[in-house]
């Protein structure tokens, strides 16, 4: 089903999943299994990222493809600008077309692995907004984008950049967006009061990211400018060689976070689930009163 449809049609709060496609078949064994653990919470919809440079896109492409015919998901792929001509993405817009692929997370991208910046190939695009305004052209797709309630670390003019961008993202055709993940929920906050001041009214569904490991989670967060308050720095740091009391603490914050979100009226929550179903399963066990 389509994304839009889907968030039109809802009376409550609903939950996403995100997956990277796997390299390796224990990975892929690993990933059907979550998902199939993952249907005792009924996801929305399960979103597929889509490899730096390209280097995903056979393997983003088989797995929503088997989440549709396979499961009774509905399956979102992302999409990328980088390494890709529009004449390269139309093709696989229509190959998505003919597998009914409905859904695409509309994104620019990063630099691959050893390339310092983002450069547009030739006849390619530069941001987000130029490929979702392409994607609106291509043919009836539901178009998700990202967006940064801490600002995107290239945005000069900090977090009123992303609102702009975000407007302007709304304006090409995006139909609804997903947060990076965050920790500081008032960040969150005025960040979807900025939004709607300035016309923003599609709806921005919070990232949320389970710590299952410390260590990753800061290297993660500062590529990706997610801010680690000191609060939860102190709480994580002391226990971070137990990963078993550090999931634990990352199940109990993870909940706290998303009840105080859906109490705020939240359209939905996605969660970065790093190819993992354990702590989004028992994360949403514990919301039941709310969802
Ligand atoms: C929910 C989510 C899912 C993601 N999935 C993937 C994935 O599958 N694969 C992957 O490689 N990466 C993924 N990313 C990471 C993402 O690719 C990076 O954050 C990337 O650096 C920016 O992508 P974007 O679509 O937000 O870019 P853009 O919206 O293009 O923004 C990039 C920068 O350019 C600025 N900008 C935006 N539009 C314009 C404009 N029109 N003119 C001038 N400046 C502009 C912004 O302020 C920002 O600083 C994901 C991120 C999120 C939040």
């Amino acid at each position: 089903m389509k994304l839009s449809e889907i968030l039109a049609k809802a009376d409550k709060p609903l939950i996403s999943c995100e997956f990277f496609p796997p390299k390796t078949d224990k990975g892929e064994e690993n990933l059907w299994l979550c998902l199939k653990e993952l249907q005792a919470i009924s996801p929305a919809y399960i979103s597929v990222t889509y490899g730096a440079g390209g280097t995903t896109q056979d393997r983003t492409k088989g797995i929503v493809t088997r989440i549709k015919d396979e499961t009774g998901l509905s399956p979102v792929a992302h999409l990328t600008c980088v390494g890709a001509s529009r004449d390269e993405l139309a093709e696989l817009l229509a190959d998505y077309r003919a597998a009914g692929i409905e859904n695409i997370l509309a994104l620019r991208g990063d630099a691959p692995e050893g390339v310092d910046r983002f450069e547009a190939v030739s006849g390619g695009f530069s941001h987000a907004t130029d490929l979702i305004a392409f994607l609106r052209e291509q043919g009836d797709f539901s178009i998700a984008c990202a967006t940064y309630p801490e600002g995107h670390p290239e945005s000069a003019g900090g977090v009123a950049d992303d609102i702009r961008y975000l407007k302007l993202k709304q304006d090409n055709g995006a139909d609804a967006a997903v947060t990076q993940y965050f920790f500081d929920n008032d960040a969150f906050f005025r960040f979807r009061d900025a939004c709607r001041a300035a016309g923003i009214t599609l709806p921005i569904i919070p990232g949320i990211m389970p710590i299952g490991n410390y260590d990753q989670i800061v290297r993660f967060s500062s590529m990706c400018g997610a801010t680690i308050p000191a609060w939860l720095h102190e709480q994580m740091r002391p226990i971070s060689d137990d990963l078993e009391a550090v999931k634990a603490l990352g199940i109990e914050l993870a909940v706290k976070q998303c009840r105080e979100l859906l109490q705020a009226g939240v359209p939905g929550l996605h969660f970065y689930t790093l190819n993992r179903s354990e702590a989004t399963i028992a994360i949403r066990n514990q919301l039941t009163d709310l969802l």
